[in-house]
């Protein structure tokens, strides 16, 4: 066409009218191989923009203006209540503004037929008609085309000259225009010498050259992301120009993922940059700033926006903040939210508790160099953390009616003072900011809470800049790229329902009343999807090649999905065919579709380096080479280690992953009853819990009720101080009534004390927690009554041995052996003769696992409180008749409270069990065997299916997810283990002697 226009006008000029940016760029280059000059390229809008300059006036008006007035007749309820007033949200503004754009098409009669549809159609033309009034003076896009025309259509019109400035226009159609800039695009048209090049208007495919259209079928959209990648690496070897390539889908969460897969390996990337603002890290650190005020300092919204963001701490020359340690430390510290009420009171009494601890430990000689050195780290981290919260928290905007510029400088200091980023980040946010000034235009001051909404929605937004053209292979959602003459294009996920993308429901015209009034002004769904069909069958027509792509699963489902229509109608085409069935297309009976074999991929084909290394290795192992022998592996020590552990973990062997440890030299001569508990339960955990020292940190979320930890020791602790109390009344003169008090007195001095370390907690739920445990109390009171009424004391409450100067129980072993414990007693009741002594231990929890008491005094080892308290009694009542039982002070049935009764318990059956589990746990530690053994399976209240050792185990996240498998494989398979699956899986019944 060109040509032609210069064999008539040799030196003239030509404008090219393009329906994009990118097009008019791609053209260009394109054409510019053939020699162009006086040659230009524009946008329709830039043509209208150009011809109406210095004839329209009014001050433009820009996207985010026109939402604030939006925003200001969506919040008027004079105008009505159904779509507005008192409706108002974020939500409902987004809708008006989408439709009164619809809604700026159409004429008088056509906003009458509208509003008479219905009371909330006629209170929406209302709201619009008021939009309109307030933006009367403010020019927009459609009215500018409008004027814009006008002149074209006129030869003597005002403006005239810019028109032939314009000198011989062609104008290309790829898509369909956009209704607005329809009237400019027609009187263009229909000027003599001015031509349209319809790049694709038939409803048929390519027609003639069928090769270039090839169909692939792909497992999933990954599967589908690494043969894109491997095909473009074809390409490159091929020799052909990566600029002139483009992955287009009409999903735009391909936008990331097809981007960062090429710089993976290493092909540059161009296109319209589709990544939010809040995707980028200072969009999420301005969004984690206002969740952190919105949430009153909530911890989880602090902690999180601590680990998104690239903060700074100005406090300290702007350094990264640490945030793993705070996140750690505001556990540990037990914050919830709020600065007045938690952060800086725990932070502050954490830090106090940290340097009293050490500074104790320190003078027991308990604490090492590195104890001091981390408690005195420790510290320092918390005050930091504390001084940064303080300091940020002075900086929470008053809520009041301010400017914007107000609103924008107060985010700019935070900018400044808290955020790392470098100067494209810088820009981006100041482009923004710029935005967000503009709106003073409107005159009207907002609340602090509508900037934030209005800062929100504008960071959700896609950044509709062009990140680079032509400096890589072109990445962008279809309608980006009409017209652009591509040699190589791939459209992706066209799998039936994703592609295309259904169009959201307008919320506000449905889409009858839409069909009604005037489909194509109003943009009804079936026009979108129209559209869309139309732009892409232009790619047939302006790219190269075309290669289109059906993942057979999406993201996040299981179950396959069929093509998209139209991927079905390409096929059809290409194999001259009318109709293809899915179950064709599933069973490979469609030739044309080519199906990649993901499993059986010959590694040169790799797109990429670490693809290479992974096809590599597979072929390596089908080839049943020894993967020890892989040189990837062997140039690696990392993998050479990862690989040693899978294999033998794996392996039916007994091995050092699998909790084979070096003996350790010396017996395990000393220790608490929890702690060989806990072996008898779980080795492994002992061995993190003991040997490793490993703390989990509690999450302290705002909870309803008390953690069962705090719960038990509230009880423990009351009843501790009630008997003490008790024992030191002489004459034991006061009447149960005056007991009864004291018992409630003590209840209500800990649940204040409780208060206090706990605060922020509601009081209804501190109500709760004392009514739970005053009928709990009240049930004990009442027992403990009746006992003492038959003839016993209470002579020991909290009684120690092995602590300090209080000499442990020292049990022989039959291999004359000692084992030394250390532990406390509950309670010790005795008979006026001293001829019956009662050994008590209080529980708050459930009697349900202690019902096999009766058969195993012992519990195969995971319950040796009894016998080893009796034994402490022993020493105390060398000559009395010893019993000893758990107190369930929460069994409402009274035969549930005492296991075993009282009248059950037999000492020497008890100590011959208690020697014998002792000596399999002691050789156990000793000879450095902890296996992970999480017992049976079962279900729990309160945590589901779990197994039997796990249920409540703190260690759960770093155990191996498969360790009930491991262990079923590897407990037989080593002599060391014997003893201790003896000692858990053998029953003993000590019933019947
Ligand atoms: S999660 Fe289970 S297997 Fe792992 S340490 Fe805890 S109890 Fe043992």
């Amino acid at each position: 066409v060109i040509n032609g226009i210069r064999d008539d006008d040799e030196f003239g000029v030509i404008t090219i009218v393009t329906p994009t940016l990118q097009s008019a760029y791609y053209l260009r280059r394109s054409l510019a191989a053939e020699g162009l000059f006086n040659t230009n390229f524009l946008r329709l809008e830039d043509v209208a923009e150009q011809i109406s300059a210095g004839v329209t006036t009014g001050e433009p008006l820009t996207d985010i203006q026109a939402s604030e007035y939006v925003y200001q007749v969506a919040l008027d309820s004079s105008i009505g209540t159904l779509v507005g007033g008192e409706r108002y949200s974020p939500q409902l503004q987004a809708a008006l503004h989408s439709t009164f754009r619809q809604m700026e098409r159409l004429d008088e009669s056509q906003l009458d037929r509208l509003g008479s549809a219905n009371p909330n159609q006629n209170e929406l033309v209302k709201r619009f008609t008021a939009y309109k009034k307030l933006t009367s003076n403010r020019k927009y896009g459609g009215e500018i085309a409008r004027q814009a025309a006008e002149i074209v259509s006129k030869d003597d019109a005002v403006g005239f000259h810019s028109v032939t400035a314009l000198g011989t226009v062609i104008l290309v159609k790829a898509a369909p225009v956009q209704f607005e800039l329809q009237v400019l695009f027609d009187a263009l048209s229909e000027r003599d010498n001015n031509m349209t090049v319809i790049v694709d208007e038939s409803p048929s495919l390519h027609g003639s050259d069928d090769e270039s259209i090839s169909t692939f079928t792909v497992p999933t959209v990954a599967d589908e992301i690494r043969e894109v990648i491997r095909q473009i690496v074809q390409l490159a070897r091929d020799n052909e120009s990566l600029t002139r390539t483009a992955v287009l889908f009409e999903d735009d969460s391909y936008a990331n993922r097809i981007t960062e897969s090429l710089q993976a390996v290493g092909i540059n990337v161009s296109g319209p940059d589709r990544i939010t603002l809040k995707d980028a890290p200072e969009g999420r650190f301005i969004l984690g700033l206002l969740n952190v005020f919105d949430s009153d300092f909530d911890r989880l919204a602090v902690t999180a926006w601590f680990s998104s963001s690239p903060i700074g701490d100005p406090s300290h020359g702007g350094q990264p903040i640490p945030s793993a340690r705070w996140d750690a430390i505001s556990r540990s510290a037990g914050v919830v939210r709020s600065v007045k009420n938690s952060w800086s009171l725990r932070l502050e009494r954490y830090q106090q508790k940290i340097v009293v601890d050490a500074e104790t430990s320190e003078r027991r000689g308990e604490l090492s160099d590195d104890g001091i050195t981390a408690a005195v780290s420790e510290s320092k981290y918390t005050q930091q953390l504390n001084q940064f919260i303080q300091s940020l928290a002075s900086r929470e905007l008053p809520d009041k009616q301010l400017t914007w510029i107000d609103f924008v400088d107060w985010l700019n200091q935070l900018i400044n003072d808290y955020l790392i980023t470098d100067e494209s980040g810088r820009e981006r946010l100041s482009k923004l900011l710029k935005r967000l000034i503009s709106l003073d235009s409107t005159g009207v001051k907002p609340s602090v809470s509508h900037c934030i909404d209005v800062l929100r929605e504008q960071l959700d937004r896609k950044n509709a800049g062009i990140r680079s053209l032509g400096a890589g292979v072109y990445v962008g959602p279809l309608w980006t790229a009409v017209a652009c003459p591509f040699d190589q294009v791939f459209i992706l996920g066209m799998t039936e329902g994703s592609y295309p993308t259904i169009p959201r429901t307008d919320p506000l015209i449905p889409d009858h009343v839409k069909i009604d009034v005037d489909p194509e002004r109003l943009v009804a769904r079936s026009r979108s999807i129209a559209d869309s069909k139309e732009q892409f069958q232009s790619m047939f027509v302006s790219a190269g090649k075309v290669r289109l792509f059906w993942p057979r699963t999406l993201p996040g489902q299981a179950q396959q999905m069929g093509p998209a229509r139209w991927f079905v109608e390409v096929l059809q085409r290409l194999s001259h065919s009318e109709f293809i069935a899915v179950n064709q297309l599933l069973n490979h009976q469609v030739p044309e579709l080519k199906e990649i074999q993901v499993n059986a991929l010959p590694p040169e084909i790799a797109g990429g380096e670490s693809e290479l290394g992974v096809l590599g290795a597979l072929e390596w192992v089908e080839d049943e080479r020894s993967s020890q022998e892989f040189p990837l592996l062997k140039s690696n020590d990392d993998l050479q280690r990862s690989l040693k552990f899978q294999s033998e973990r794996f392996s039916s062997s007994w091995t050092e992953y699998d909790g084979n440890l070096r003996p350790e030299g010396g017996s395990e001569s000393s220790g608490s009853a929890t702690a060989f508990e806990t072996y008898a339960t779980c080795p492994y955990k002992y061995f993190v819990s003991k040997k490793l020292k490993v703390q989990p940190t509690k999450s302290p979320e705002e909870l309803t009720k008390l953690d069962p930890l705090t719960f038990g020791t509230l009880i423990h602790e009351v009843l501790e101080r009630f008997s003490k109390d008790r024992l030191t009344q002489v004459d034991r003169s006061l009447t149960p009534e005056e007991d009864r008090g004291k018992l409630l007195d003590e209840l209500n001095k800990h649940i204040e004390k409780l208060k206090d370390e706990m605060p922020g907690r509601s009081h209804g739920m501190w109500d709760l927690e004392f009514s739970r445990a005053w009928s709990m109390l009240q049930r004990w009171f009442r027992d403990d009554s009746e006992m003492l009424s038959r003839g016993m004391v209470q002579k020991y409450a909290e009684l120690q041995f092995g602590y300090g100067n209080k000499p442990p129980v020292e049990l022989m072993l039959d291999s004359g052996e000692t084992i030394r414990f250390r532990g406390q007693i509950d309670r010790i009741d005795v008979s006026d003769d001293e001829t019956r002594v009662h050994v008590y231990d209080y529980k708050s929890g459930s009697s349900k696992s202690y019902e096999s008491l009766d058969r195993d005094p012992v519990n195969k080892g995971g319950m040796i409180q009894l016998p080893l308290y009796s034994e402490a009694a022993r020493r105390l009542y060398p000559d009395a008749d010893m019993s000893a039982a758990y107190w369930f002070v929460k069994e409402p049935d009274k035969k549930d409270r005492l296991l075993p009764p009282t009248d059950k318990y037999d000492e020497t059956k008890a100590r011959h069990r208690l020697k014998s589990v002792v000596k399999v746990i002691a050789d156990g530690v000793r000879s450095g065997t902890f296996p992970a053994d999480p017992g049976e399976r079962n279900w729990r209240p309160g945590v589901g299916q779990t197994y039997e050792n796990c249920a409540y185990c703190e260690f759960k996240k770093i155990c191996p997810e498969n360790k009930a498998f491991l262990w079923s494989k590897k407990k037989h398979s080593d002599p060391a283990l014997s003893d201790y699956v003896a000692l858990t899986e053998n029953e003993v019944d000590y019933k019947d002697g």
